[in-house]
């Protein structure tokens, strides 16, 4: 059997004789017992001795011989209150409990909260010697026969708390009798409810640890709360409860809180040094460092409003930083569109403007009828190819085709025909050239003008009997002519040496064309003006 060998074990090694049982029973209840957080004891600071208290050194022997002590606890502040935040439990009553605890070398521990666990059940813990201990409690003479009541070691009442908007008329504890009134089933006043007030008045509200009973005021579920008065004065900071009001302090209910044991014979003792302690203990600090919710409340409420004031200015800050950068990066979107279209309307007047500048450009070097270069056009052309010619080795020709009895065209079929035959004419010299450089201009009048780069002179005298024969081809009628269709005389002066200047050439050709006339026209004369 595992726990006779334990037994067994714990007898040959650490227990003997009394603390053999105690032993035992620690080494059973660590198995039942709740996990439990140690619990920290900078509260023992708080407490002071106003006067010695001498010990038994055999029992404090005992004392430390004995196993933690298992405590239960309510919330019930500023006696006992748990802190979630660091995991501990703290109050008036603790500072106590570890202050005296340690001074006779007792350890303990706190069992975590449980909401679902009722004063009931807390009470028939202790009975049952599952825990030892159990604080704050008030005194009630039935539950002395239930486990060890110590000597009070804080003082309080009942207190009635209602709606701050509630008128009541509360006088004395009977009227009461007129209210629903709420209460902690349990509580020492319970019974003296009972007697004061009728059955479908009063409401029992399990929970009171998490402030239920007074949201039940606060919905309108009771008409008053009846709870002890320190606590609801702390708890009302705590839960901002500030819409309710203690209406009335029931003096004829005064409560005395004490720490209630399991019945042991090792607890009887310590009862009895622990009510040594209560006797002359001073324990003022302790009372102003858990007894004042208002000013813990009031720093609290400062430290959130220091916190909001700040978490404000910070999004305020934010906020304008966000806008101005998103102004200012609109702004900077809304100017780059701008300069976008702005940009492509000025590229699109660039290239209207060059395509118009163009247009009038070739307009304005274009003959308008013949759709060939004009005059002024030629003349651009002329004096650079001459100049380039005169610094070259090469040929230069220059022709001047004349149309032959161009008069008697227009006054047979009229001027419209006379520009519809200019306009052909036109075609058909172009296309007698050979090379692109080549320019066929419209001189003036019927007549044209070409001039020939790097052309031989036969080649240029072939060039220009090839146009001359183009045209006669044509057959363009002239009735009244002879032969009786359209034909061309040229002029052509071939430069081979010299610089008889562009006028000179062109005198020279004009001779020729002149001559050609005289000659009986549709013909081509040519000279070779060489130095
Ligand atoms: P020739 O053989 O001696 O050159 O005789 P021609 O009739 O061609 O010469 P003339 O100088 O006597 O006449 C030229 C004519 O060309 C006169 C003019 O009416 C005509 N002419 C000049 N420019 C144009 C034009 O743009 N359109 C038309 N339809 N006729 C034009
Ligand atoms: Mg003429
Ligand atoms: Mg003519």
């Amino acid at each position: 059997m595992p726990l006779k060998r334990l037994f067994r074990f714990a007898r040959a090694s650490l227990c003997e004789g009394w603390a053999l049982r105690s032993c035992i029973i620690w080494c059973l209840a660590v198995l039942a017992w709740p996990a439990a957080a140690a619990q920290h004891c900078e509260g023992t600071q708080n407490i002071r001795l106003n006067q010695d208290v001498q010990l038994d050194p055999s029992l404090l022997a005992e004392f430390r011989a004995l196993p933690p002590l298992k405590v239960l606890a309510v919330e019930a502040k500023p006696l006992a209150h748990y802190n979630a935040d660091s995991g501990q439990y703290e109050g008036i009553g603790i500072d106590i409990l570890c202050f005296v605890l340690s001074r006779i070398g007792v350890a303990f521990e706190i069992a975590a909260p449980d909401p679902s666990e009722t004063l009931t059940d807390k009470f028939n813990l202790i009975a049952q010697g599952k825990a030892d201990l159990f604080l704050p409690v008030s005194y009630v003479p039935e539950r002395a026969r239930q486990g060890l009541y110590s000597e009070e070691f804080a003082r309080s009442y009942y207190a009635a708390i209602g709606r701050r908007d509630a008128a009541m008329n509360l006088r004395t504890v009977d009227d009461l009798a007129h209210y629903r009134v709420g209460y902690v089933p349990g509580a020492s006043i319970e019974r003296a409810l009972r007697t004061r007030i009728p059955e479908d008045k009063l409401v029992p509200v399990e929970r009171w640890a998490d402030g239920a009973i007074f949201q039940a005021v606060q919905q309108g579920d009771i008409d008053l709360a009846i709870y002890n008065q320190n606590v609801f004065n702390e708890m009302r900071f705590a839960k901002r409860l500030f819409d309710l009001e203690i209406k009335q302090i029931l003096y004829e209910y005064p409560r005395s809180y004490s720490f209630f044991f399991s019945r042991t014979p090792a607890h009887e003792r310590l009862v009895s040094v622990l009510d040594q302690h209560l006797a002359v203990l001073d324990i003022s600090a302790s009372v102003t460092a858990h007894q004042d919710g208002e000013r813990n409340f009031l720093q609290r409420y400062e430290a959130q409003r220091r916190q909001k004031t700040l978490l404000i200015a910070v999004s305020v800050v934010a906020g304008v930083l966000i806008l101005t950068t998103s102004l200012v990066l609109r702004r900077h979107r809304r100017q780059l569109r701008l300069l976008k279209r702005r940009s492509k309307e000025f590229e699109h007047e660039r290239r209207t403007l060059y395509e118009e500048k163009q247009y009038l450009e070739t307009l304005s070097r274009t003959d308008p009828l013949t759709n060939v270069p004009n005059r002024r056009h030629f003349d651009d052309r002329a004096k650079i190819k001459y100049a380039r010619h005169v610094n070259s080795d090469a040929s230069l020709s220059l022709l001047i085709v004349d149309v032959d009895h161009f008069k008697l065209v227009n006054d047979t079929y009229g001027h419209a025909t006379g520009d519809e035959y200019l306009r052909t004419i036109a075609q058909i010299l172009k296309s007698a050239l050979r090379q692109q450089d080549d320019v066929v201009a419209r001189y003036g009048g019927e007549e044209f003008i070409c001039l020939l780069s790097n052309t031989e002179p036969d080649e240029a005298l072939e060039i220009a009997e090839r146009m001359r024969r183009a045209v006669e081809k044509t057959r363009l009628p002239n009735l009244k002519a002879s032969p009786p269709w359209v034909t061309v005389s040229i002029g052509l002066a071939t430069l081979r040496n010299g610089d008889p200047g562009l006028q000179g050439l062109l005198e020279r050709a004009d001779e020729e064309l002149y001559r050609a006339k005289q000659e009986g026209r549709n013909r081509v004369r040519s000279v070779l003006v060489d130095a």
